[in-house]
């Protein structure tokens, strides 16, 4: 009789649909079941023609877009996600085209299981590998499976993840690449600062070292001792250039030297890192979670600098902050602030979340800053919906059902 009893009121306060209940019953934790995907490929047009150090040494010629790959998620049950990975020079394309073509064995997966949609995508794309364009492409659907998650559970990916911190220091880069003459560096400095951005990071890299050290000691003294300040060889000195300039450039207490070798330099970035005091920070250029780990095990970083759409989106990102996070390095991701933030929030050591002004027009929403941070919005997911211009500037789109 008392199992009788129990038994009927409990059912009788479950809501839920017969067929949920029998789901449940069966083991299955939900029904949902993505029905829909669109792909669209966004060409962001920059204002004014973008160069560092990899442009002065005559490697690329300067930027003047950047191409974003969006995947849009939704599913029998109504709930939706957005996610985003991007190429900057080349890579758009083909970034779009493996998405189409792996993007089929999306549809009636349910979109909670990410790690498992992860393997398939790679898998069904595993003739051209486990890192760059092929992981890049499933960053924005993995991404867009977080989104939508979250949404779900109404809270922030922040929150949906775990938050160490519900605001995160922020430096602006967008003002302080080479193109720009100094006084406007140092202009686009103050309205970083003014507008509540607490950190600056100039380019430097140059073919005469002594042109970095002008501009930086303006750069010192326009900021004066104590806002932070950092500086960004996007991988153009050699091992020598790099000792030489890195003991010059002790003396102004910069919070790090980024990327002062090339990308994939793990033996030599550990031998800066290990005579000098500055900082080493690189890792925005690697495509992998298995290329960041060889940073890691050789001790390479004393900050690292992981890219969420460049290394296969949030779920890869997060195995890669375990790893850092066991020798106690610290965090500043590149770029896509827009998720970095969230990301950043979780992570239990020191963090950094890069400014770039460059993506707003993308989105509705802006994010909030002062006080030298970047501050998390209560908006669930990633709390960024696509703006006309976004789809105004979008040259192809791909639906799948
Ligand atoms: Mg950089």
């Amino acid at each position: 009789m008392d199992v009788m009893t129990t038994t009927a009121p409990i059912s009788s306060a479950l809501s839920a649909p017969d067929a949920a209940i029998k789901a449940l019953a069966a083991g299955a934790a939900t029904q949902d079941r993505i029905d829909r995907v669109r792909l669209s490929s966004v060409t962001l047009p920059l204002k004014t023609p973008i160069s560092d150090a990899k442009v002065l040494t005559g490697r690329q010629k300067p930027m003047t877009e950047v191409a974003f790959l969006f995947a849009e998620i939704h599913t029998a049950d109504g709930h939706s996600g957005i996610g985003f990975s991007y190429s900057k020079r080349a890579g758009g394309p083909a970034q779009f085209a493996h998405a189409q073509e792996v993007a089929p064995v999306l549809i009636g997966e349910d979109p909670n299981d990410i790690a498992k949609i992860w393997t398939k995508l790679v898998w069904a794309g595993a003739s051209v590998g486990r890192s760059g364009v092929a992981t890049q492409a499933i960053a924005a659907v993995d991404i867009a499976l977080w989104d939508l998650k979250a949404k779900r559970a109404n809270l922030p990916i922040a929150k949906l993840i775990g938050s160490h911190r519900d605001s995160v220091p922020t430096y602006n880069t967008s003002g302080g690449f080479l193109h720009t003459p100094i006084e406007q560096v140092l202009e686009n400095a103050s309205a970083a600062l003014a507008a509540g951005i607490g950190g600056i990071k100039i380019k430097v890299g140059q073919p005469d070292w002594r042109t970095d050290i002008a501009r930086l000691e303006k750069v010192r003294e326009h900021l004066g001792d104590d806002v932070p300040l950092m500086v960004d060889a996007n991988q153009q000195w050699d091992r020598p250039t790099a000792m030489r300039m890195g003991r010059i450039l002790e003396k102004f207490n910069l919070v790090w030297i980024e990327e002062p070798l090339d990308a994939y330099d793990a033996e030599g970035h550990a031998h800066l890192a290990r005579a000098l005091d500055t900082s080493i920070a690189t890792g925005e250029m690697l495509a992998s979670v298995g290329e960041h780990q060889r940073l890691i095990d050789a001790d390479s970083v004393d900050i690292i600098q992981p890219d969420a759409p460049r290394i296969g989106g949030i779920t890869q990102f997060l195995k890669l902050c375990t790893l850092a996070e066991q020798k106690f390095l610290q965090l500043a991701p590149h770029f896509a602030m827009e998720i970095h933030l969230h990301l950043a929030a979780t992570y239990p050591h020191g963090v950094w979340v890069e400014h770039f002004d460059w993506l707003d027009p993308l989105f509705n929403e802006q994010l909030e800053i002062r006080d030298g941070r970047m501050h998390l919005s209560d908006r669930p997911g990633l709390g960024f919906t696509l703006s006309e211009q976004a789809r105004a500037w979008t040259v192809g789109t791909a639906d799948f059902t």
